[in-house]
């Protein structure tokens, strides 16, 4: 791709695409949102990176915490997987616990703890884990399955006094999008309280997103930290983690536990992230939702025309077109839809100038500016997209 301009991306070819990748989930407002370039414009013209607190970095750090209640303190980072790595270094430091709970199909970044069965690429390509990642690397990490409660019980008492925090996506979008059945994040914050654990909620893909705090705004459950990324950073690298000021204290230099980085709250990224925030009022979320609620209606109503199998599952805006008959609840259920006609499905819609998320086992992004007519030349490829589906073999 070569430019990107509200809801459209314009490839080497100068061919135009509906974008409902969205970077992956940053570009909330669309392409070259005229406000948030002109905030990288006028803050590259003040210099590049200071290598000490700045303006922006203070007031997205403000926006944070004024948006999502159980941060009490935040520290910025450049990447998502910078925020998650530093969130559980920071958790076995607090706790004095060595190991993780983490969930199948959940991702985390590319940490090498964190990478046992992730989803993201590694679910997409089928990986089982990842070389280069030693057995002592992931060995302190326990994977259980999603929305399983009683897995997570019998762990705490498998470990007693080993398990230095839960890490889990507020709502995952990594496997696809598999909401947590009601009272699941709750009960993982109170077995994690009961066990002396710290409970991490990741929105790095839901913070921002989903609603103006994120997952923590529809579901109210607090965590002890939480990590943000994507959104926060307007496109540019700027992420951060954050939540209890006790634990918090224990960051370097207040406190023992190492945390640093030559880039982060960079100038750019930071005015970057601050001028999107600033726009995302209660419309621009109105206007998201509204979006992604037609589009899944178009979707539906094409699959079923086609009589393809399918779920269409979402969180807030996100979703994902799952091929299966089953509400999909676990990565066990994800793995078993029948991917092999998502691929004839995405190579139709591509054809037809739909960019869609290039697998079966991720999030559909859209933003602000998907208006009328992009979502018109979305309904427009989606029959010939489905009957593709429809037509698929093994
Ligand atoms: C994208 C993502 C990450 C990693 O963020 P990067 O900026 O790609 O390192 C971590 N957690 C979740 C839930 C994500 O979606």
């Amino acid at each position: 791709m070569v430019s990107g301009d509200g809801p459209y991306l314009t490839d080497a070819d100068g061919r135009e695409y509906v974008d409902l990748v969205c970077s992956w989930g940053p570009m909330i407002l669309g392409h070259s949102h005229p406000e948030v370039i002109g905030a990288v414009q006028a803050a590259v013209a003040r210099g590049t990176s200071f290598g000490t607190p700045g303006e922006g970095e203070v007031e997205l750090a403000e926006e944070i915490v004024a948006r999502v209640g159980p941060v009490e303190q935040v520290r910025l980072v450049s990447s998502g997987t910078e925020a998650t790595m530093s969130a559980i270094r920071l958790a076995r430091g607090f706790t004095g616990r060595p190991k993780v709970i983490k969930f199948a199909g959940c991702y985390h970044g590319h940490v090498d703890a964190l990478l046992a069965a992730a989803g993201s690429g590694v679910a997409t390509f089928g990986l089982p884990d990842t070389p280069g990642v030693t057995g002592a690397q992931a060995g302190e990490t326990v994977v259980l399955p999603y929305n399983d409660l009683e897995a997570v019980r019998a762990a705490f008492a498998a470990h007693p006094g080993e398990i230095a925090c839960v890490i889990t996506e507020a709502s995952p979008g990594n496997m696809g999008v598999v909401p947590p059945l009601p009272g699941f994040n709750a009960g993982l914050k109170e077995l994690c309280a009961d066990n002396g654990a710290l409970f991490i909620s990741d929105e790095v893909m839901t913070g921002f997103r989903v609603s103006r705090s994120g997952w923590f705004g529809l579901d109210g459950v607090v965590p002890d930290l939480m990590t943000f990324g994507k959104v926060m950073g307007g496109g540019f690298p700027a992420a951060a983690f954050g939540g209890r000021a006790d634990v918090m204290a224990q960051l370097a230099p207040a406190g023992p536990v190492y945390q640093a980085g030559t880039l982060s709250g960079n100038p750019i990224a930071t005015a970057a992230g601050v001028a999107q925030l600033r726009l995302l009022d209660d419309a621009a979320y109105d206007k998201v939702d509204t979006a992604s609620a037609q589009l899944r209606a178009l979707v539906t109503e094409e699959l079923a025309k086609a009589g393809v199998a399918h779920r269409v599952q979402n969180a807030g805006s996100m979703f994902t077109v799952f091929f299966t008959d089953e509400d999909v609840t676990d990565y066990a259920k994800a793995k078993a839809q029948q991917a092999f006609r998502f691929t004839p499905f995405f190579h139709s819609m591509l054809s037809q100038g739909v960019y869609l998320p290039p697998s079966a086992f991720e999030s559909w992004f859209l933003s602000t500016a998907h208006d009328e007519r992009a979502l018109e030349r979305v309904a427009e490829a989606l029959p010939g997209a489905a009957r593709a589906a429809a037509e698929a073999t093994e």
